[in-house]
């Protein structure tokens, strides 16, 4: 019986125009990273689950309800990594990066996997770009990192479709002292409002504040907000990165209700919101505790993450797609006895940088020339017997359908590719 097997829920495959629209945004990424010094990091797809339970946190979404866990053939309950920074974090520490020169920055792009409900934008596999920078609690890496985001929104054009939104949530001392307040306040509600609420209230309460509920909403509209409760260091430190994000000209909102949904935050935190789609397209903050919880010494830490299934969905959306890297030339071969006699020919106008095919299918020339068409190649390359007799060959701009006959040298090919005859 014959089987049909379909990818697994909430998974895609990537192919073709969508294929080079990732790619270019990954090349703007590449740059970036390497016009602001940091380094690219792998690590691996699954990790140990003790270690997302320990970072992430055992009351967030993630770790409850979204987690790919299994054990292997060891019996070692394996995690397919739901987010980055715990894996960096751990490589971090791992690998004695403490003791190399400070700061340490590094970036990633990855694949990710939450079980979680499918809808536009949400996929239970999916990528991430992010940044992680170690060694420095100044304000200025705060700017260094969300400059790394603004600078990639600015190149893709997208600038005008994602805002960019800021919240303290102070330090462990006074956020300990924020939670009193809020629970005083939210102690003859809580009965009223939804069951992870109830839960919230006792083991992270902060996390009442974005929970979308209706049923919690009237509770929530004279809370208490922990920037009202921020001590000096954690107060100056937000002044300062509001006014320096000004004054480099990176636009931002203050958005006292952001708390972001992981359990290791602390002090700045930020999220990139996408107008159109209404969903976070990225959000990071400091994580200054981490380390030390994981194992390492003190070593306080900022990072982001951005979706980029959902910048590639924001690009497509906004026709804001680069024009795709079409094929430059094809080489149309009336038999295949010219194939050997132009694959020089071919490589070296590739080693100048061309993007070239040519008919490995032994087909008809009109079959030949079909597919260049379809494959929107901008040049035809034709070769005949007598053209490779007289070593000149015809090159045909697909646009213009203007013919000109070259010898079949790179330099006398790449003249006309770049004069765009
Ligand atoms: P988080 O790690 O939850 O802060 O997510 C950071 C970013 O990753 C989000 O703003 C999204 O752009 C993206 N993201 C998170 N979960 C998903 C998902 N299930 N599908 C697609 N993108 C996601």
């Amino acid at each position: 019986m014959q089987m049909n097997i379909s990818r697994a829920k909430g998974t895609k495959d990537i192919f073709f125009d969508d294929m080079k629209i990732w790619e270019y945004v990954e090349e703007n990424i590449k740059d970036i990273c390497l016009k602001h010094n940091i380094n690219q990091i792998r690590t691996p797809i699954f990790e140990d689950t003790t270690l997302f339970s320990r970072s992430v946190g055992d009351e967030t979404d993630i770790v409850n309800k979204e987690m790919y866990t299994f054990l292997d053939k060891g019996n070692r309950s394996i995690t397919l990594r739901p987010e980055l920074t715990a894996g960096v974090v751990r490589a971090y520490i791992e690998n004695g990066f403490s003791s190399m020169p400070t700061p340490i920055k590094l970036w990633y792009i990855g694949t990710m996997y939450r079980y979680e409900k499918m809808q536009k934008g949400r996929y239970r596999e999916f990528s991430q770009f992010g940044i992680e920078v170690f060694g420095s609690d100044s304000y200025l890496a705060d700017i260094e990192v969300i400059s790394v985001a603004n600078e990639l929104f600015k190149k893709l054009k997208l600038s005008d479709a994602i805002a960019l939104k800021i919240n303290s949530i102070g330090c462990t001392v006074c956020r300990a002292k924020y939670i009193d307040t809020l629970k005083g306040y939210l102690a003859d509600k809580i009965e009223n409002m939804c069951d992870d609420c109830k839960t919230r209230y006792v083991k992270n309460p902060m996390r009442i504040i974005d929970c979308k509920q209706d049923k919690c909403k009237s509770a929530k509209q004279n809370l208490p907000m922990i920037t009202d409760y921020l001590c000096d260091d954690c107060s100056k430190d937000f002044e300062s990165l509001k006014s320096t994000l000004s004054e480099v000209g990176i636009e931002f909102e203050i958005d006292k209700t952001i708390v972001r949904g992981l359990d290791y935050y602390n002090k700045t935190v930020f999220e990139f919101i996408s107008k159109d789609l209404g969903l976070a397209v990225g959000g990071g903050g400091r994580y200054d505790t981490l380390v030390e919880v994981l194992g390492g010494t003190h070593t306080p830490a900022i990072g982001f993450g951005l979706g980029m299934d959902r910048i590639i969905l924001l690009l497509k959306e906004n026709n804001l797609v680069s024009n795709p890297k079409n094929v430059d030339v094809y080489f149309t071969v009336f038999n295949s006895n010219i194939f050997p006699k132009v694959y020089k020919l071919i490589n070296d106008l590739r080693d100048l940088g061309y993007i070239i095919d040519i008919d490995i299918c032994n087909r008809s020339f009109n079959a030949q020339m079909k597919y260049a068409n379809k494959i929107k190649a901008k040049y035809i390359c034709i070769i005949g017997e007598d053209e490779l007799e007289e070593k000149v060959c015809s090159l045909k701009n697909m646009n213009t359908s203007q013919q000109v006959k070259v010898k079949m040298l790179a330099e006398e090919i790449d003249n006309i590719l770049k004069g765009g005859n």
